[in-house]
């Protein structure tokens, strides 16, 4: 068993500047755990950007097989944490042990994935051999490559105690990379993050790596999330979470003397769009697997479908019915923070007095503290065209039904659509033909399309994207799931002329590393 020391961890010490701490909030039982943590100041966060600066000198020339081992020790180290680290994140989060077992699996094999991809790489270099004699002018000898940023800051998500936390997907393709990591823990969930770290602080041990190369604090107050990000030595930052404080970070990020790229993750109502002929012939089925993937993690996950759009006709009212009955049978839930309750409760109560809506049903709201339950509402397509609040999400098992009478009102929800990071066309086969442009229209709004699937679940694999435009995210063109997520953290680098003896092992010639060569 680990002892949780409640400190930071900095150039591989366990250390904390302050005497003042929070506790682990255990929001099943709306009490608390047995722990308590020390607040971070601007002097650990300070001391932590130090630690990686100078470890990131040593890392970034750790070969591709060096980087593979620490990133499969890691995952080794994380399964070695045991029933620990379960019950810690279950009592932190109120997450059941199947889930969070669940998301354990995904970590470990988040991180072997990204060491296979440094030891199979896929993406090439680029070789341009000098050519002497070409006329009129000479061509020099040129190879591109990509080199990590530097220290990057990565806040750990309160809904993925795990996979998007402490050693979650940032943290993993930071460290393949080359990047070293400074951790923000998320304070839903500290002490999993402390167990965590504790793993990656062993696994730097085994592997032999600078002992700053990972480093994590504690915190709950705004300025030391805020001066990790105007840190000058800070390079980048990944981030989960809203979209008002993702706002307030990225802004930061582009205002400070040199900008940094933020990789904001936000908000997303992941739109459902349900065409006529599907809707006549399986009205009941998409109904029940819509609430069914709504009521997954109690609606907590980024892909969380709260948005349906749908059109009066054969089917419809069977579809509306089914969608009552399930969400009515649907029992409460404890959300994953007092916060993240009143603040999805406060969100149904003001679209409860919303007279534009209409509830087609609610389930159990459970007891108060940290419980909320399920609901459903309907809206006209032109209501919801007319109040741009009506587009934002709501964190939670929330869904909203946008009702259109013609083809012409689903087509300009289509393009009222903010950035999403998925939305799904359920259709025949053959009306997915006909209805090519409206599919083209969702299209530029998001980062995943799906076509007769719900978009909770998302796998980790070469093809994923995990993004959008924004608010989806703040960098579209990135993903922050899957080998691809890899490239936030690098820069591409033109290596002129460069002397053989010098050059890095994937742009000499003759590498095993692909290459494309001109
Ligand atoms: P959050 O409020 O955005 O907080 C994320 C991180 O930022 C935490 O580490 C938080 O730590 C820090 N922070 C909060 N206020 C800050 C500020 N003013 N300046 C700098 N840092 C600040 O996210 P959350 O706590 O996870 O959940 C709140 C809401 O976020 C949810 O209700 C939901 O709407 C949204 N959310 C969305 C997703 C998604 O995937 N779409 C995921 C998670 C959350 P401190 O609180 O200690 O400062």
């Amino acid at each position: 068993m680990i002892e949780i020391t409640g400190k930071h961890l900095i150039d591989g010490q366990w250390v904390s500047s302050t005497a003042t701490s929070f506790e682990s909030a255990n929001p099943a039982t709306d009490g608390v755990n047995p722990w308590s943590f020390f607040d971070a100041s601007e002097t650990d966060a300070n001391d932590a950007v130090t630690s990686a600066n100078r470890a990131f000198r040593v890392y970034r020339r750790k070969s591709a097989a060096e980087r593979a081992e620490f990133l499969n020790t890691i995952a080794a180290e994380i399964e070695n944490l045991g029933e620990q680290l379960v019950e810690a994140a279950m009592s932190e989060t109120a997450l059941p042990q199947m889930r969070i077992e669940g998301e354990r699996g995904r970590t470990c094999g988040q991180l072997r994935a990204f060491a296979n991809n440094l030891l199979n790489p896929i993406s090439p270099v680029f070789i341009d051999h000098a050519q002497p004699e070409r006329q009129p002018l000479p061509k020099g000898d040129s190879r591109l490559t990509n080199v990590p940023l530097g220290p990057v800051v990565v806040f750990g998500a309160s809904n993925f105690p795990l996979a998007f936390s402490t050693a979650g997907g940032d943290t993993a393709s930071a460290l393949a990379a080359g990047c070293s990591v400074i951790v923000k823990g998320h304070p839903a969930h500290p002490a999993t993050t402390e167990l965590v770290a504790h793993a990656i602080n062993r696994a730097i041990e085994k592997c032999n790596m600078p002992s700053g190369v990972f480093n994590m604090v504690q915190s709950t107050t705004p300025q030391v999330a805020q001066c990790l990000v105007q840190h000058p030595q800070v390079k980048a930052v990944g981030f989960t979470g809203s979209q008002k404080v993702g706002d307030i970070l990225n802004k930061l990020a582009q205002e400070r003397p040199v900008p940094i790229p933020f990789f904001g993750e936000l908000g997303s109502t992941n739109p459902q769009f349900v065409l006529p002929q599907k809707l006549a012939s399986d009205a009941q089925a998409l109904a029940n697997n819509q609430v069914a993937s709504m009521l997954m993690g109690h609606g907590q996950f980024c892909t969380s479908p709260g948005l349906v759009i749908i059109q009066r006709g054969e089917g419809f009212d069977g579809y509306m019915t089914a969608l009552g009955d399930a969400i009515s049978n649907a029992p409460a839930g404890t959300m994953l923070t007092k916060g993240i309750a009143q603040t999805y409760n406060s969100q149904v109560d003001k679209l409860s007095s919303n007279p534009a809506l209409s509830i087609i049903a609610s389930g159990d709201a459970g007891n108060g503290g940290c419980q909320s339950g399920a609901i459903a509402f309907s809206v006209s397509a032109s209501d919801f065209i007319a109040q741009p609040e009506l587009h934002e999400e709501v964190f939670g098992p929330c869904a909203l039904v946008v009702v259109c009478d013609n083809d012409e009102q689903m087509n300009e929800i289509a393009l009222s659509l903010s950035g999403q990071l998925t939305a799904s066309v359920f259709g025949t086969d053959d009306e997915l033909l006909d209805y090519i442009d409206l599919v083209d229209d969702i299209a530029q709004s998001v980062g995943r399309l799906m076509f007769n699937q719900l978009p909770t679940g998302v796998e980790v694999c070469h093809s994923m994207q995990h993004g959008g435009p924004y608010p989806a995210s703040t960098a579209p063109q990135t993903t922050s799931v899957g080998s691809q997520a890899i490239h936030r953290f690098t820069r591409p680098l033109c290596l002129q002329n460069m002397p053989v003896s010098i050059q890095p092992e994937e742009i000499k010639d003759g590498s095993s590393h692909p290459q494309v060569i001109v």
